[in-house]
């Protein structure tokens, strides 16, 4: 049984403890990864995730599993230089279970107005991001997902965006993106072009695509960018889980 002594001394300890938390950083941590399933958009001609059952009770199985067909670019995911270069590294070569990035800078270019995001896009924001580990660009495109401009009419990156970047962003490894891929089906080669100067250019710079930046938390940083692959292997692009925290 809790006695109450409503000493002066108690009330004191109350009103410091209220002053210790009021002076804490709140603990945000946002997950910036789309869950997986059988409407997850895709890049023009890509196959849909489909799930099967595999055994089932009703059919005298002893449990219910199923079986997942899935290009290994759906949903967010990150692309490695093997997908543009056929001896480039691949999952297995380049990442680990979990990854982390700091810093990481979100850069809303949601109001540019163009199609094509260019180099001269990141100029006002270099003085204050070009320490980035992880660059995220907001297009604001999210809005849209579930329609079908989300798969087909959205800002593409140009291909001169990547060697800007590897010059003035020299610590560059991760460049992410709320858009279904760097590339846009109605512009494919300067999309694979601009797939080529991230990957198979040295350094290289890893792209995620597909990421969710809807959150209006997110503000341009310093992130910790922690990424998760939910494969490993000889692959040349896997889905991840991702996510933003606030350096402790
Ligand atoms: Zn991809």
């Amino acid at each position: 049984m809790v006695k109450h002594t409503n000493s002066s001394k108690q009330i004191e300890i109350f009103a410091q403890e209220n002053e210790r938390r009021k002076g804490m950083k709140k603990n945000v941590s946002i997950l910036i990864s789309y869950p997986l399933k059988t409407d997850t958009p895709v890049y023009s001609g890509s196959p849909k995730m489909k799930i099967e059952q595999h055994k089932s009770i009703a059919n005298g199985n002893s449990s219910n599993t199923s079986l997942l067909t899935l290009s290994n670019h759906t949903g967010t995911h990150l692309d490695l230089p093997r997908h543009f270069c056929d001896d480039g590294p691949a999952a297995d070569d380049m990442l680990s279970a979990r990854c982390e990035f700091f810093p990481t800078f979100c850069i809303d270019l949601s109001q540019n107005g163009r199609i094509a995001i260019r180099p001269e896009d990141f100029e006002d924001h270099l003085s204050d991001t070009c320490s980035a580990e992880a660059l995220l660009i907001k297009t604001g495109i999210a809005e849209r997902r579930g329609t079908s401009r989300y798969c087909s009419n959205y800002p593409y990156v140009d291909p001169d965006v990547p060697g800007f970047l590897r010059k003035f962003y020299p610590d560059l490894k991760v460049f992410g993106i709320d858009t279904l891929s760097v590339s846009n089906p109605t512009f494919r080669e300067m999309g694979r072009a601009c797939h080529r100067n991230f990957l198979c250019d040295k350094p290289s710079i890893l792209i995620m695509e597909d990421v969710n930046l809807s959150n209006s938390r997110i503000d341009r940083g310093p992130w910790v960018l922690k990424v998760f692959p939910v494969f490993l292997g000889n692959l040349d692009a896997v889905p991840v889980i991702s996510i933003l925290e606030l350096q402790e």
